[in-house]
């Protein structure tokens, strides 16, 4: 049996970075997530003058020293909630309140969610907004200013509403009353709570309500470790429930608020053993225990209105333990579904029907015949990190061979989860995991077992690296990683900070670690960062093209920017792209490839790409001699330079097509992982 801690719960790392952000003084938090979404809450709150550092990969202590419940500062840019709902809702709740004018947005997904839920009670205490995009959507722009006590009543149960308003009231020192149809997760006001709020629940007549009295005009510090999240459990969950034989993982530190685990029930309906140990000690208010699913066999059954709202995020996993079940599971009441990450009702009947499942589409959920045939087909993420990952479970499972387009967007709420998916699918004696399944009982391959697979593409300037990594990234759902953005990141950050080229060679990691240059992990790619701001236009123009090669050279950048490229690669599922990526960087890569073309072949390929006007044969000649001038400086410099790796899939891409090139590319790793 396996051991599994899932990282920290998504729900109460945003809520616990929010309140440490409004204290005063040190708060202490551990266990956090380091995912896509809170990576967007922490990065929103340090646009907003709080001084959070970098979230520990490791779950070990985070140091907040909060600005107190009016201190937020007024951002010089746009706020970027990326992909998280929570954020940008519980901050419109924030942001109500505080003296200042800041507009939120995201991206495309969560700029079509919608925000009037939220919006509309707020604007009733006072608040004031300004949509600028499509109606009830980000962006919008929030003017804080003194609010009005607010008794609302919700039609929907919603925790990110709730949780807004009582952030309103708590920063605006109003009172506050929600009612909603059903208790939704009450994470706000456990930690509340625990930070001596006088938050009081009851049930009603018209439903739960919770009421905010009488709000403090400082909050003291949070000592919080926070628990494992049952959202992301519930996948190892159902993974154990459908492996054969005995145990395969034992799940700890698991949150397990009453408001969150409605799954369990279900489960136990379905006939499920699942093993529930709690812990004496509750953290924050939050009771934490461990989970042992055991394997057996199960019926479908009925999930209606009343109990989604303590299982909304399980649905996924549960649809997936559906297909697997004896007879018919029927969820009804789960419209909310189809306003998450994606219209996850649509995304999952989609994806089973692809693999060949009976399942109905109903407006407010879905009806799933289980089956024991082997799943086989191509299911798609739909951009979102529960669909991946619950279909990522089905592929897993002996026999199935299920490939998923996006693998990588898995990281929104749960890094690692492939690899520890793989670890324990392997354990237990099927080679089939990462979401692309192999048959089970085939040779595990040359693959490197400890992380996912990694691609390195290596090759001179104008070879194609670029859009070959990008789409051959796309289409194995791994992540590309443009490595020579970063040296051209460092080149921009030198000019910008007026360091002329001929002081670099002197420079030291002392200086490089004042340039605060870093990847940050996306889904499909890594975004490079510069302080606060991501690096894109600048990278490419005329100026740092022309420099970078003279700061490549330099042993001190090329060790500094070595540790980044490595750490991003640490988990796997990876196309790194550069120059050196298979002889340095990742020289246990599992596949090398190296791109070549002729000179003038590149040479036209560059112009073609930064649109120049058809530019003659004089032009062409400038540009070829541009790029030989660049690849002798990488190809004869003594650090790392310019050359096929020892092994590699060579590829004179002079005259190809494009596509195949990359299918030539793709079918190489298909063979790897077996499928
Ligand atoms: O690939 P790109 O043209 O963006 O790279 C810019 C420069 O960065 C290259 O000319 C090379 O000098 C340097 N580089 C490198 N090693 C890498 C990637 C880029 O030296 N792995």
């Amino acid at each position: 049996m396996i051991d599994v801690r899932v990282p920290g719960d998504k729900s109460l790392t945003h809520r616990a970075l929010i309140l440490a952000s409004l204290a005063e003084g040190e708060s202490r938090l551990t266990g956090l997530l380091t995912g896509e979404d809170p990576q967007a809450t922490r990065n929103a709150l340090r646009t907003l003058g709080v001084p959070i550092g970098v979230l520990p990969e490791d779950g070990t202590e985070l140091r907040v020293s909060g600005v107190g419940l009016q201190g937020l500062r007024e951002p010089t840019q746009l706020i970027d909630c990326c992909n998280s709902g929570t954020t940008a809702r519980l901050l419109l709740g924030v942001l109500s309140s505080q003296r200042l004018v800041a507009a939120l947005t995201g991206d495309e997904s969560l700029r079509r969610r919608p925000m009037r839920r939220v919006t509309e009670p707020l604007s009733r205490m006072g608040a004031q907004f300004r949509e600028l995009g499509v109606r009830g959507c980000l962006p919008i722009e929030v003017r804080g200013s003194v609010l009005r006590p607010l008794e609302h009543v919700s039609t929907v149960s919603s925790a990110q509403v709730k949780g807004a308003l009582l952030l309103a009231g708590l920063t605006g020192g109003v009172d506050v009353s929600v009612v909603e149809p059903v208790l939704s997760r009450d994470h706000t006001e456990r930690l509340l709570r625990a930070m001596g709020v006088g938050i009081h629940s009851e049930h009603t007549d018209q439903g739960w309500q919770v009421r905010l009295s009488e709000p403090p005009s400082a909050l003291p510090p949070l000592d919080f470790a926070v628990p494992a999240d049952f959202s992301s459990a519930a996948f190892f969950l159902v993974l154990g429930l459908l492996l054969g034989g005995d145990a395969s993982v034992r799940l700890v530190e698991v949150g397990l608020n009453p408001t969150r685990t409605g799954l369990l029930s279900v489960l136990s309906r379905m006939g499920a053993t699942v093993e529930v140990d709690r812990e004496s000690d509750d953290r924050c208010g939050e009771p934490v225990g461990t989970l042992i699913p055991h394997s057996g066999r199960l019926q479908g059954t009925e999930v209606t209105a009343a109990e989604l709202p303590a299982l909304i995020d399980e649905v996924p996993a549960l649809v997936a333990l559906a297909a697997r079940a004896e007879g018919v599971t029927r969820i009804t009441g789960a419209s909310e579904l189809r306003v998450k990450e994606s219209d996850r009702i649509a995304a999952l009947a989609t994806n089973l029907r692809a693999l060949g499942v009976s399942v109905e589409e109903l407006p407010d959920g879905l009806e799933v015949e289980g089956t024991d045939r082997p799943l086989q087909g191509e299911v798609r993420s739909f951009d979102d990190h529960r669909i991946a990952m619950a279909f990522g479970v089905l592929a897993s499972l002996p026999g199935n061979r299920v490939r998923i387009d996006d693998r990588a967007v898995a990281d929104v709420s749960f890094p690692g989860f492939w690899r520890l998916l793989d670890g324990i699918t392997s354990k237990h004696g099927n080679a089939g995991g990462r979401g692309s399944a192999r048959s089970a009982g085939q040779p595990a391959s040359g693959l490197n077992r400890k992380r996912g697979p990694i691609i390195t593409i290596d090759g001179p300037a104008g070879s194609g690296k670029s859009t070959t990594a990008r789409v051959v990234a796309q289409r194995l759902g791994f992540r590309h990683l443009d490595s020579g953005a970063l040296y051209r990141a460092l080149t921009c950050a030198l000019l910008e900070a007026g360091i002329p080229p001929d002081r670099w060679p002197a420079l030291d990691r002392a200086d490089l670690d004042r340039f605060a240059i870093r990847l940050e992990p996306r889904a499909g790619n890594f975004a490079v960062l510069l302080g606060q701001s991501v690096l894109d236009a600048e990278l490419r123009t005329s100026e740092v093209t022309e420099h970078v090669s003279q700061l490549s050279g330099l042993p001190a950048v090329r060790s500094w920017l070595l540790e980044r490229q490595r750490a991003a690669g640490a988990s796997g599922q990876l196309v790194a792209e550069g120059r050196d990526m298979g002889t340095v960087v990742f020289p246990d890569a599992d596949l090398k490839v190296f791109l070549t073309a002729s000179l003038e072949e590149r040479a036209r390929r560059r112009l073609e790409d930064r649109a120049v006007p058809r530019s003659g044969p004089a032009g062409l000649r400038d540009e070829m001699q541009r790029i030989e001038a660049r690849d002798d400086r990488d190809r004869n410099r003594p650090l790392s330079p310019l050359r096929a790796p020892p092994g590699a899939l060579v590829i004179d891409t002079t005259g190809l097509k494009f596509e195949e090139q990359v299918e030539s590319i793709v079918r190489h790793v298909l063979d790897l992982t077996g499928c």
